[in-house]
């Protein structure tokens, strides 16, 4: 069974953080023992869309060796448990992205499924979560610089020895969708998990540091989402 899956994308801004945030709280409130690890160590935003920007131990301070993990765990939404990094340009600085596999390891021990939320482009912090998890996930809108952006990806993944199998096309439009996520399908060589549309309820959720599935769980991406959750839990 895959347990650990990495979420990126190449490109920033096409979803990671809220796929990572949403899709572990919807395996969580499928009863999985799901744990979110925020890798994006430079640009951290876990911690901001969950409520958790002013916790005392982070995972800076971990891959600093400073702290230990279980430190660093804190409780979200739905039983779902959060590993945040710090927003601290000095905490980036002491990190170590090289630790990642060692944190990795120990929280896929504990649990049903480990998110990691990984950062944009292609500097070493983001390169070593692409190499650890089982699998990557890549999170890809329906234009065509981010799939050129997901296809560097891919191939970047695989020279570092990791796996990718997977998409989800996020900020789909409406119109061709089918057509959309075969076209994507065919471009990078992966299948897809599903289709999350444009969908202004996301935003309105982060304002309340909820996520979408939880403040707006009949909104358009929530149950796009779920069934997701639910197709990778094979609970469908
Ligand atoms: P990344 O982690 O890849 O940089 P984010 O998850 O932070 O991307 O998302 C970037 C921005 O896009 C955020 O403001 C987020 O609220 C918004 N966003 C993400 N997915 C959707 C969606 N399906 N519909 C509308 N807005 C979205
Ligand atoms: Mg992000």
């Amino acid at each position: 069974m895959i347990r650990a899956y990495t979420i990126a994308s190449g490109k920033g801004g096409t979803g990671k953080t809220t796929v990572t945030v949403n899709l572990g709280t919807a395996l969580a409130q499928l009863g999985k023992e799901t744990y979110i690890l925020d890798a994006d160590v430079g640009m951290a935003n876990i911690g901001i869309l969950l409520g958790l920007e002013n916790v005392p131990v982070t995972l800076h301070e971990v891959l600093a060796g400073k702290a230990k993990v279980d430190e660093a765990i804190y409780d979200g939404p739905a039983g779902l448990k959060v590993v945040p990094s710090g927003i601290s340009l000095q905490g980036f600085q002491d990190a170590n992205p090289d630790r990642l596999r060692e944190v990795m390891h120990d929280l896929v021990d504990r649990c049903d499924y480990l998110l990691i939320d990984a950062p944009a482009g292609i500097s070493r912090d983001g390169v070593v979560p692409l190499a650890i998890a089982d699998e990557v996930i890549l999170v890809v809108n329906p234009e065509l610089s981010s799939i050129v952006d997901a296809l560097k990806t891919k191939i970047l993944t695989e020279l570092v020895g990791g796996h990718v199998q997977y998409a989800i096309i996020n900020r789909a439009g409406k119109d061709n969708l089918d057509f959309v996520e075969k076209k994507i399908e065919k471009s990078l060589g992966v299948k897809s998990l599903g289709s999350v549309p444009e969908d202004n309820h996301v935003r309105e959720s982060a304002a309340y540091k909820t996520p979408v599935v939880i403040k707006y769980p009949t909104s358009g991406s929530s149950r796009a989402i779920k069934r997701i959750a639910a197709e990778i839990s094979g609970c469908e």
